[in-house]
């Protein structure tokens, strides 16, 4: 191997969708020397590639705001690019309450560029995980396949933001395993379709709404029974969320030929919306994601399980690092509705720092979409706005502990000087 293309931090963030993105920045403001890979040439993960188009769920039923800290920082920069819309409380085309703040996915992107420049981040994009070497249970160094070549990281502490956890995974830790009768929750692909009459589209009576997407569902058209679609504040256009695909994103044949299914619901399902749906009549089918949108695949077994009872409850932690109130939103596999738990007026839950450290490894976290959670919990908690806040908390973790010489140890970070700290960078604990 080429020495050359070795390089050491003390945090390797390893993949930049919104979780890592957030860890990197939180832990270069806090005086770590950070480098972040990605596989793609941008950040954002479902955000950007997936084009998910709305960050939800940022208060209580309430109105109590749970979430703040760089997710606010995030909305504050697309606004002043002129591409996320203000925070509206909505009621879903399949008839939830939900609250919400709509942005154009692409200008996402240079956000989260001007974010990881300005802390002092290292970005390395084009950078496709290849392997992870560790002594016992130290994570020693992380290949990864790039332009150059293999670079090998050697990183104080590995933050694993990948989303299906493949840092974790080439490092022999153990996954969650589903439940009898649960299943990963399917994969969208999402599409832009425009230009939209967003005045005829938004004063479609509810009932209809529900009757159109039951139609289109029943006829074949739709793979959901939904007509969910986000605004894009940069064009008369709107993302849909109205595809379904029963996939494991980890099995790359599988993930190969859910990418090509969910092309094709998408341009059946922009002809649905063309013939039939008001405000779509002049539209057509204008971009599809970079990707199909994956919710879930590998759940990391941590020091804390999180449990939808305990979301529920909900249980008070003391090393709660965040906060959230979304709903336990389950797309089944197949068919076309959703399993969805609603929360009370004023409920929120916490989220345990103890969550985010892998059993297994004595100088490790995992962040977003695969921290330790059984399903239902993560179906509330996989959301963008926790996925930052959680994101947040491990970068800013990941720097204190890095701050005493020595091998780092993640367990053994003061909590409530990392709850402080949190505080005092503008996040929600609870
Ligand atoms: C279709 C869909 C609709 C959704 N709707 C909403 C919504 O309306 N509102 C909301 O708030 N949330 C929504 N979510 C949930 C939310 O988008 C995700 O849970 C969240 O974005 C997860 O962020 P993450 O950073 O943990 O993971 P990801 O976004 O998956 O990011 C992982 C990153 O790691 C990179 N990566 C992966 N593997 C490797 C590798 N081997 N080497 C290098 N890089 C790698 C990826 O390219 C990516 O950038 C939705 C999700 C989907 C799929």
């Amino acid at each position: 191997m080429n020495s050359d293309l070795s390089r050491s931090c003390d945090v390797l963030v390893c993949g930049g969708g919104v979780a890592g993105t957030m860890a990197a920045v939180a832990a270069a403001r806090s005086g770590a020397r950070v480098i972040l890979a990605e596989r793609y040439g941008f950040l954002g993960g479902n955000a950007t590639a997936g084009a998910v188009a709305q960050f939800n769920s940022w208060q209580t039923g309430r109105g109590r705001k749970v979430i703040a800290g760089l997710a606010d920082e995030v909305v504050q920069r697309l606004r002043r690019l002129g591409a996320a819309a203000d925070h509206q409380v909505f009621v879903m085309s399949t008839g939830h309450k939900m609250d919400r703040v709509e942005y154009a996915p692409e200008v996402l992107k240079l956000v989260l560029d001007d974010m990881v420049s300005e802390a002092g981040v290292e970005p390395l994009l084009h950078a496709q995980l290849l392997g992870v070497d560790c002594e016992g249970r130290q994570v020693t160094s992380v290949r990864m396949l790039t332009k150059s070549g293999v670079m090998a990281v050697k990183p104080r502490v590995l933050i694993d933001a990948s989303g299906d956890l493949d840092a974790l995974r080439q490092a022999g830790c153990r996954f969650l395993p589903l439940a009898q009768g649960e299943s990963l929750q399917p994969a969208t692909m999402m599409f832009r379709f425009g230009p939209m009459d967003f005045d005829r589209f938004d004063s479609i009576p509810q009932a209809d709404v529900k009757a159109l997407a039951q139609r289109g569902f029943e006829s074949g058209a739709l793979s959901r029974a939904a007509l969910h679609a986000s605004r894009n504040p940069y064009s008369d256009d709107a993302w849909f969320n109205i595809s379904r695909l029963s996939v494991d994103a980890t099995n790359a044949m599988a993930l190969g030929q859910a990418e090509i299914q969910g092309r094709r619901q998408a341009w059946l399902a922009a002809a649905y919306l063309q013939a039939h749906v008001p405000g779509c009549e002049a539209g057509r089918l204008q971009a599809f994601a970079t990707q199909v949108g994956i919710r879930e695949t590998r759940r990391a077994e941590g020091e804390h399980i999180l449990t939808a009872q305990e979301l529920m409850a909900p249980v008070a932690f003391d090393d709660a690092i965040a906060a959230g109130a979304y709903p336990i939103d389950i797309h089944p596999a197949h068919g076309g509705d959703l399993i969805y738990r609603a929360m009370d007026d004023d409920h929120a839950y916490q989220i345990p720092y103890r969550s985010l450290i892998p059993t297994r490894l004595d100088n490790a976290y995992v962040v977003g979409r695969g921290i330790s959670a059984d399903h239902e919990a993560l179906a509330a908690i996989r959301v963008m706005t926790i996925s930052m806040a959680v994101g947040q908390a491990a970068g800013t973790a990941a720097a204190m502990a890095c701050q005493s010489s020595g091998a780092v140890s993640p367990r053994s970070v003061d909590i409530r000087a990392l709850r402080h700290s949190l505080i005092q960078d503008g996040a929600l604990l609870a």
